[in-house]
């Protein structure tokens, strides 16, 4: 069996999930299809979810718009009066009563039970409309089947349990074609919880590993993996094959390929990962497996935006790689702050992590009997792979750089934003 993946911009409306359809027809083999929210419904519902919280009355209006978008792709599917207009209504009056009923919990409890319904309308939707055209699809809802601890919108998941239910429930004795929502899980007390923003891509690859799947294949709009941006640098050219750790490496360094955690559960059980155009399917795409080799060794240009640099100073002048080092990395982790980039000197050490501001100032103040801590902000962080002098004036020339790190096959840059 195969896993595919599609993300929010191959169903952001009728079309997309007719093409989506014509690449499920040209593949015989059983079938996991994971599936996004549509388009931009994750942002949408993340401004009703604020407004809510916020206790503006225009979370309504906001929640009706990203219900007329949908509605409107049922209707471009489906026509007037269908069975599928119901369950969505349905649906959305089941978020509507929560909205209307609940006492608002923390917030980030509260993204996931908002938040996640944007993969069940999403899902609903595709394999209804698969349903028309083959006759042995299911629908399975993932919240009961993948389980997580309670660390809302940040979960773990629990292997043992979820490994369990997930092979009973997609049992292709039963139909050929399963569709679920990527992104979400639950709790083993039935709350809703979320494994991060993009974090469908991570789905998909726990579900293959779980099941053995031959390969994940995650549907975009590029030809592949390209060694930049091309709104960054316009020639970027696409990689045909790269190494596991390669992808890890690139995806730790901000490339938007796909989620950081996907490549872990694929590299333990050694299944490939096709990054395809829902575009062009007929075209080849990148593969990211075991022992592939760069064809050419070309220079990977990565971009990681919206960056802060933290210096912690101990107060007491004391060297800071010894217990002080712990203290302050278990500070880091208690506060859900990811860290970018560590670079240390005797009585001091530079942190790099996403402009997440409140997590930050949180863990400032918590660090302040001991640290003093300061941060510059608009941050960017720069990494080349495999770099070449040209690649490096490339990249820095006219830049503040505040902190160079290099290595034989990788150099990182913290520059300020021009
Ligand atoms: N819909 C979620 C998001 O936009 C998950 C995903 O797209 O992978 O973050
Ligand atoms: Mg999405």
């Amino acid at each position: 069996m195969k896993v595919y993946k599609f993300g929010g911009a191959s169903v952001k409306d009728a079309s997309g999930i007719k093409n989506l359809t014509k690449i499920i027809a040209a593949e015989s083999d059983n079938l996991i299809i994971v599936v996004s929210a549509f388009g931009k419904t994750t942002n949408a519902l993340e401004k009703v979810l604020k407004a809510w919280l916020n206790g503006e009355a225009k979370y309504n209006d906001l929640l009706d718009e990203v219900y007329l978008g949908h509605l409107s792709i049922v209707m471009d599917l489906f026509g007037q009066g269908s069975e599928v207009k119901e369950k969505i209504d349905g649906s959305f009056a089941l978020l509507r009563d929560y909205l209307l009923t609940s006492i608002k919990g923390k917030y980030d409890f509260e993204y996931d039970q908002v938040v996640s319904y944007g993969e069940i309308w999403s899902t609903i939707i595709v394999s209804e409309y698969l349903r028309t055209y083959f006759h042995d699809v299911d629908w399975c809802d993932i919240r009961e089947n993948l389980l997580t601890d309670d660390r809302y919108r940040d979960a773990n998941v629990l292997w043992s349990e979820s490994t369990k239910r997930v092979l009973s429930i997609f049992d292709f004795k039963k139909k050929r074609i399963y569709v679920t929502q990527g992104f979400i899980g639950g709790t083993v007390a039935g709350q809703t919880t979320t494994l991060g923003r993009e974090g469908s891509d991570y789905t998909a690859a726990i579900l293959a590993n779980m099941l053995d799947a031959e390969c994940v294949v995650v549907w975009k709009d590029v030809s592949g993996i390209l060694n930049a941006d091309p709104k960054w640098f316009p020639d970027a050219q696409k990689l045909d094959e790269i190494s596991y750790k390669e992808a890890v490496e690139m995806s730790f360094s901000g490339a938007k390929v796909i989620h950081p955690k996907t490549i872990k559960p694929l590299h333990n059980k050694n299944i490939p990962l096709y990054v395809r155009s829902f575009l062009s399917p007929e075209e080849k795409g990148t593969v990211i497996k075991a022992d592939a080799t760069l064809r050419e060794i070309v220079p990977v240009f990565i971009k990681k935006v919206d960056q802060i640099l933290i210096s912690i100073l101990p107060k007491d002048f004391s060297f800071v790689m010894g217990d002080n080092l712990s203290m302050i990395f278990h500070s880091f982790i208690t506060h859900g702050i990811k860290v970018n980039l560590v670079e240390a000197s005797a009585v001091s050490i530079d942190v790099c992590v996403d402009d997440e501001r409140e997590k930050v100032e949180v863990l400032i103040n918590d660090l302040k009997t001991e640290f003093s801590a300061v941060y510059n902000e608009k941050m960017e962080m720069l990494t080349i792979r495999h770099y070449t002098p040209e690649a490096l004036i490339l990249i820095t020339e006219g830049r503040e750089i505040l902190i160079e790190q290099r290595t034989r096959s990788t150099v990182r840059f913290v520059v300020r934003k021009v």
